[in-house]
């Protein structure tokens, strides 16, 4: 019988597992990587073949995922043994492995005196480590990633080749005595030096940039204020909230308060940053009665905070080192990027533009080839819910229910990049890729695209892109020589909620509330209810226009926009918006029409809402505003 898997079968252990599986069902044959596929001879009998599927669909890897299983009939061929053959690649819809966090048993192994990759930084297994942060070009093998310059010692070898280990095939494979190295630029220390040296820089509240598997974070004590307060100051950023890496469950118990099904997601094989309520006098102590140590300046004026949890092992070495130091158990681990650029990715970036931020950088030689900031979930009813799919996620298609055929590139938006190749009915969304008004964010969409491409052997026929004229993904667009096709910024994001949900039932009433988005009439929308299909929408309605004066600052400052929303200039003045002489400036500008357009946005809505309630009269990042609303609002609920 000849067998095609399709789906995630590659990087994560598939063919060693046919084998296995083939060895107790008592099968003959061969399995091969084809690249869009895992392809099987099975001989047996009827009760071997039968075993070996259920097998097969039963107890495939954890971290494999099968879309479908064809079978055909063939001719045996006599075979007597099992065998694994080398990749052979076919065209076909590809699957490629998000990077995969570092694996219960590795991490024994990386504090496990006797194991011979005691500490070893980059310690991966057939069922984790990085994948398409180091992928070259499919099929998965090592020559087409970035270990492919690191040859093999004897010992990952022999592991390498037989498929009793747990390393069988697994490509990025290496040892303490093989593979990359850390080190410090500009120092002289290296791999166990380099890190005891930066968990010194580090324990003294000082602040290292770490390159870990999709780019450089920056890195400090989240229990230290005078740390989290320098890395603000010199991250330019006073209140935006920071992420926070935790040594293990039971820090993140003892300053968070973590339900039920949370604990799955932030110590399972993504490892995102999940949004979680911290831990306040009024929420008891925690289970084990420690009490929090998380500084305030982690997330001024919020009562969340992003966790996750370490999820390459060089992570695992700054929390735990037989160098018989104390280290806290909560780092901030932000993005190690300059406000609005894209994560830096190599030493260059990182010795240009962190080097001023940060009083040491721990780097290593194995190229990460595309960036995967980390993903972002937050938590509603009870279920996950997605914020930011990058790093762990990306690039798993979504695959949709209808039979569209043809191949698209869409560029995304210009806030928050993402895109997303789509070829017949799955859709390839990339990893996070920043604000696009930054030129170096271009940059990065410009090289994911084309890395992706190759990736994927795809070539978009069609591109797709935001009417807004002036936003450079919509540039990007018209630059690649391909037909483009102008989408509304609203109707957008309700097609993707449709796709999202494989919605296939007709059309829908979509309700987007939004920042900014260019509008068909030219001005800004922002809070629409859209009649939208596949094929089109009508604008149904929206919030009520009112004047957003001050052109750019009108988005960062609230008050602009409650002073438009408000008759009563006295009471404007009274109750703190402005002073009288700014007042009369907004009137004259709304009057005049100067740098003043027709809003309906609900996000500048909010902020003006937030400003007339006192809360906040102007943003220092996007949504502090109505954020500042949103935890009012919330406090008042309990
Ligand atoms: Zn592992
Ligand atoms: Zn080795």
């Amino acid at each position: 019988m000849c067998i095609r898997v399709y789906g995630i079968v590659q990087g994560v252990g598939f063919r060693p597992f046919v084998a296995r599986i083939a060895g107790k069902a008592g099968i003959a044959g061969s399995v091969c990587n084809k690249g869009p596929y895992v392809e099987i001879y099975a001989e047996g009998t009827a009760a071997q073949t039968d075993d070996f599927l259920y097998r097969l669909s039963h107890e495939a890897p954890e971290r494999s995922s099968i879309l479908k299983i064809e079978k055909q009939r063939v001719e045996p061929e006599g075979e007597t043994s099992f065998s694994i053959i080398q990749s052979e690649k076919v065209r076909g819809d590809i699957f490629v492995s998000p990077d995969i966090a570092v694996c219960p048993k590795c991490k024994a192994e990386l504090f496990d005196k006797t194991n011979r990759r005691y500490l070893h930084p980059f310690i991966n297994c057939t069922a984790c480590g990085p994948r398409l942060t180091i992928l070259d070009s499919m099929p998965y093998d090592r020559v087409r990633t970035s270990m492919g310059v690191f040859p093999m010692c004897p010992g990952c070898g022999y592991e390498y080749t037989h498929e009793e280990t747990r390393r069988y095939h697994a490509q990025p494979v290496c040892c303490n005595d093989c593979g990359p190295h850390l080190y410090i630029p500009g120092r002289s220390e290296r791999n166990a030096a380099a890190l005891v040296y930066v968990r010194s820089v580090l324990r003294v509240g000082g602040i290292a940039a770490v390159k870990g598997i999709g780019g450089f974070h920056l890195c400090c004590d989240a229990a230290n204020p005078h740390a989290v307060a320098r890395l603000r100051a010199l991250k330019n950023r006073p209140f935006k909230p920071f992420a926070v890496m935790m040594r293990d469950m039971r820090t993140v118990r003892r300053e968070c308060v973590v339900l039920d099904g949370q604990e799955p997601l932030l110590d399972g094989p993504q490892k995102p940053i999940l949004l979680l309520e911290r831990r306040t006098v009024d929420s008891g102590s925690a289970p084990d009665g420690g009490r929090p140590l998380l500084c305030a300046e982690v997330a001024p004026g919020n009562p969340n905070v992003g966790v996750m949890l370490p999820y390459a092992p060089v992570q695992l070495l700054l929390f735990s080192y037989p160098d018989g130091e104390r280290m806290t158990d909560c780092f901030v681990m932000t993005s190690g990027n300059q406000s609005g650029a894209p994560i830096c990715r190599t030493d260059e970036d990182a010795l240009e533009y962190l080097s001023p931020m940060c009083d040491v950088i721990l780097s290593n030689d194995r190229v990460i080839r595309l960036r995967a900031d980390d993903s972002v979930m937050s938590w509603q009813n009870g279920k996950p819910y997605m914020i930011r799919r990058s790093r762990g996620y990306a690039p798993l298609p979504f695959m949709l229910s209808d039979t569209r055929k043809g191949c698209v590139l869409a560029a995304g938006g210009e806030l928050k990049n993402t895109f997303c190749i789509a070829h017949n009915n799955l859709y390839y969304l990339s990893p996070y890729i920043g604000d696009l008004a930054d030129v170096r964010s271009v940059q990065a969409l410009a090289a994911g695209v084309t890395r992706m491409e190759t990736l994927l052997e795809l070539k978009p026929s069609v591109v797709a892109c935001d009417m807004h004229p002036e936003y450079n993904s919509t540039q990007f667009a018209h630059g690649l020589g391909l037909p483009v096709v102008e989408v509304q910024h609203h109707y957008a994001h309700i097609a993707s909620c449709m796709a999202e949900n494989d919605w296939q039932n007709g059309a829908v009433i979509g309700v987007s509330f939004d920042g900014t988005g260019y509008g068909t009439d030219g001005t800004i929308w922002g809070g629409e209810f859209l009649r939208a299909s596949y094929d089109g929408f009508t604008r149904l309605g929206s919030i009520m226009p009112f004047a957003q004066a001050g052109g750019d600052l009108s988005a960062k400052e609230g008050w602009r926009i409650a002073v438009s929303l408000l008759d009563d200039d006295d009471l404007a003045v009274q109750i703190g918006l402005c002073s009288a002489q700014s007042l009369g400036m907004i009137r004259t500008m709304i009057a005049h029409r100067i740098n003043c357009v027709t809003s309906t946005s609900m996000g500048r809505l909010f902020d003006a809402v937030s400003a007339v309630l006192g809360y906040k009269r102007c943003s220092t990042f996007e949504g502090e505003s109505s954020m500042a609303l949103e935890f009012a609002a919330e406090s008042e609920l309990k």
